[in-house]
């Protein structure tokens, strides 16, 4: 069916199209320099700040809820637009699952993995298969025999996950949640092993037009309150009887140790390859890794994205790794535009888009 759409459109006016939020403008802004259009699909609260940016955006559509989107009338206007949505770290939270894999309109990526996204459990498996080292995981009912990280379902930013040390404090952790409405059953939280070292996103772009991986930068979540935690001393914490937790507030850069990069990157391709195996045609274009790296370089990958995450706002001019591939400032959204390009140049479309 995309194949049909792609082959009516007319690929000298290809537009790309993403929702307003998260790393929209670094996308619009990446699809600018490589000279497309954008449209930016927007909700109508958020249009004013959006038209602030209209010297990136070509056409607004605007909804007036995310779930819009799968509208009849809405695709018509993506496809009138020959637009290539550009999915993001908020994409399936927002649109929801059936709309953000089903849409009539070509995505650049992996539409498929977005339902293994959805599931913590296929996607540890994913990784496991790919020969990825990751923590140990725990089912709600299996004996916890090491401090445990519990986390919700859904890209919420972190919020509502907790430390337990034992099969008690989970259940009890988990039954506070349910009383929040966070989540409905125990069984939809994942239990993984708590591992200490710092963490570590790693951004990659798989190009199948170049047949490379490329690692495009790293970043490290800013995340309260547990990295502020530092800052007061542990007797005052258990006194407090303060319990870390993870929200996002922002992203810092980080630059490796080239030491570990052959690492990194033999992850990324194996994170490739396996996605090739298991749900051909494979990843296509940005995907993240987020790790813990021990004091003994030991890397544990804990979760995955299989789109652009928010830590490549960083270096919307650019990172000192997306610079020894280029030469030219390239972020992960022009990274994105310059494969689709490349694409059609050499009469590929087809092989980037899904
Ligand atoms: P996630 O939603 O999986 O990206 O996790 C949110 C945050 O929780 C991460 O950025 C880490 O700070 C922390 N975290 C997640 N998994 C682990 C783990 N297995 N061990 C220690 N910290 C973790």
């Amino acid at each position: 069916m995309i194949r049909d759409i792609v082959s009516r459109y007319d690929l000298d006016r290809v537009s790309i199209a993403t929702l307003a939020s998260h790393s929209s403008l670094q996308i619009f802004h990446g699809a600018k320099m490589e000279g497309f259009k954008t449209v930016a699909i927007v909700t109508s609260d958020r249009l004013w700040f959006y038209e602030h940016f209209k010297h990136l955006i070509d056409s607004f559509i605007v909804l007036n809820s995310w779930r819009d989107l799968c509208r009849n009338d809405v695709v018509e206007k993506l496809v009138s637009l020959n637009s290539v949505i550009v999915p993001h770290g908020s994409y399936v939270e927002y649109v929801g699952l059936d709309c953000a894999e089903n849409i009539a309109v070509p995505i650049f990526g992996l539409r498929k993995l977005f339902r293994v996204e959805a599931d913590q459990w296929a996607k540890m498996g994913l990784l496991q298969r790919a020969g990825i080292p990751i923590p140990r995981v725990y089912r709600f009912g299996e004996e916890i025999d090491r401090p445990v990280i519990v986390k919700l379902p859904g890209a919420k930013g972190g919020r509502g996950y907790f430390i337990a040390k034992n099969s008690r404090e989970v259940e009890e952790g988990l039954r506070k949640r349910v009383e929040q409405g966070l989540i409905k059953t125990f069984e939809e939280a994942m239990i993984q092993e708590y591992l200490v070292g710092v963490t570590a996103y790693y951004h990659y772009f798989y190009s199948p037009i170049l047949n490379r991986v490329e690692i495009l930068g790293a970043d490290i979540r800013y995340e309260t309150n547990v990295d502020g935690l530092r800052r007061v001393p542990p007797d005052v914490v258990a006194e407090m009887g303060i319990e870390p937790t993870f929200v996002v507030v922002g992203n810092l850069p980080l630059v490796l140790r080239e030491s570990l990069l052959p690492k990194i990157l033999e992850y990324g391709i194996r994170f490739v390859e396996e996605t090739k195996k298991s749900l051909p045609p494979g990843a296509i274009g940005p995907f993240c890794l987020e790790s813990i790296i021990d004091d003994n370089m030991n890397i544990k990958v804990f979760e995955f994205s299989g789109r652009i995450v928010a830590g490549t706002n960083i270096y919307v001019n650019g990172s000192p790794y997306s610079y020894l591939y280029w030469s030219e400032p390239m972020s992960t959204g022009r990274r994105i535009a310059r494969e689709i390009r490349l694409a059609i140049e050499k009469n590929r479309i087809e092989e980037v888009l899904t």
